[in-house]
């Protein structure tokens, strides 16, 4: 059964198109962040270029209308962590991406409401820690970590906080960027098989062929249905909203347990996703459900971060992120398939911030 995210629950689905044009100069396949930010660059670059995107369900229903929609570049404890793996200067350039992101939001969309409450990194501060953020305010040559005290359900502590992020309602981005793409988005059309300049599609029983010039599969965490051995690997994650409460924790967007688990307020309620790594095996699936697992999970969480147990759960539901090597940093989400026909997926927990500076750049080919 198709699940709404909180997002979500004011719209519509998208028709099927009544008809589907033979041939197209860039065609591509999936409508989240990815795929919308590319047809609103290639429009942009030029309106006259044959753009199509098409959607096998409605708009980013996989990810993007169903994240937390943090406008975030990260936070210390999981980059430190990451530094570990890849090395100090992969976590600065991955970071740099995510603020040129941040920025390309604000300035394609300047009148996008985003609540600027920064963000807040609520683990425990350590003497590493400490220093690394110190490293990498001095390398990007301005604090952007600056640690301070926090609330956190009633009690103070200190705690890592970045006042350029902010949160974002991820639909009426989406909507947004659609809205300025051209018209060349057509819904509930299935993608079968694609490569070698044609596109093999299904819209209810209805079987067409789209010939293409360049194709781009922008399926994220449903990459290995069109792409052969396609190194992106599917977690889920799963999301809940509570009744409106009250609480002393600070307004922020806040992370815990090195990022997996991740929350911040929304219309006076407490918005909560994660717990990920602590049921592995049952999360790297497709599946776009719900489990009773991880609702007990993040009830307990929510529990924390009130600092009280005087709320409900109104809203649960789940998508589908994507990671390359199915780790967190695991390389570049663009692959080539064949000579005409790429893979853009895989941006894992941060497509948010990734995805426009991606697209920026794959247009600018154009
Ligand atoms: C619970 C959750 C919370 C998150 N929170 C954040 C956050 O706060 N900040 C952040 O930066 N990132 C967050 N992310 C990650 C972020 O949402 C993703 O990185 C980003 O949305 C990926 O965008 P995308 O376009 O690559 O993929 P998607 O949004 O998944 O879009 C892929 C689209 O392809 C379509 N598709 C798949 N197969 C086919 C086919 N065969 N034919 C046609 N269409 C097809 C799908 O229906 C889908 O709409 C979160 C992700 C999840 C799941």
């Amino acid at each position: 059964m198709r699940q709404a995210s909180y997002w979500e629950q004011a719209t519509t689905p998208q028709a099927a198109p009544e008809s589907l044009p033979t041939s197209v100069d860039v065609l591509v396949v999936g409508a989240g962040f990815m795929g919308s930010w590319l047809a609103y660059f290639l429009h942009r670059r030029n309106p006259a270029l044959r753009v199509l995107v098409l959607e096998r369900d409605g708009i980013g229903y996989g990810a993007s209308s169903r994240n937390a929609g943090f406008l975030t570049t990260g936070q210390i404890t999981e980059m430190l962590e990451d530094s570990r793996e890849c090395g100090f200067d992969t976590v600065v350039s991955v970071l740099a991406r995510r603020r040129a992101g941040l920025a390309l939001v604000r300035k394609e969309f300047p009148g996008l409401p985003v609540h600027t409450c920064g963000s807040t990194d609520f683990d425990p501060i350590t003497d590493e820690k400490r220093a690394f953020a110190a490293r990498v305010n001095a390398t990007l040559g301005e604090t952007t970590f600056v640690e301070r005290q926090v609330n956190l359900g009633g009690t103070m502590r200190p705690g890592f906080c970045q006042a350029a992020d902010a949160g974002v309602h991820p639909l009426r981005l989406l909507e947004l960027i659609r809205a300025s793409a051209g018209d060349g988005f057509a819904f509930a059309v299935n993608v079968d098989r694609i490569g070698a300049g044609t596109a093999h599609c299904t819209t209810g029983t209805v079987h067409s062929q789209i010939r293409y010039r360049r194709a781009f599969v922008c399926t994220n965490g449903f990459a290995a249905a069109l792409e052969p051995a396609s190194p992106v690997q599917p977690g889920r994650g799963q999301v809940i909203v509570t009744s409106r409460v009250s609480t002393p924790t600070d307004n922020t967007l806040g992370y815990l347990n090195a990022g997996y688990d991740y929350f911040r307020f929304v219309d006076g309620r407490l918005l909560l996703g994660g717990g990920r790594n602590r049921f592995r095996a049952e999360e790297a699936t497709q599946e776009i459900a719900t489990t009773a697992n991880l609702l007990a999970h993040l009830r307990q969480t929510a529990t924390t971060i009130l600092g009280h147990e005087r709320f409900t759960v109104d809203y649960h539901w789940a998508g589908i992120m994507g990671f390359v090597g199915g780790k967190h940093l695991g390389g570049s989400p663009r692959r080539r398939m064949d000579g005409t026909t790429e893979a853009v997926a895989g941006f894992g927990g941060m497509g948010v911030a990734l995805a426009p500076v991606l697209a920026l750049e794959i247009a600018q080919e154009f």
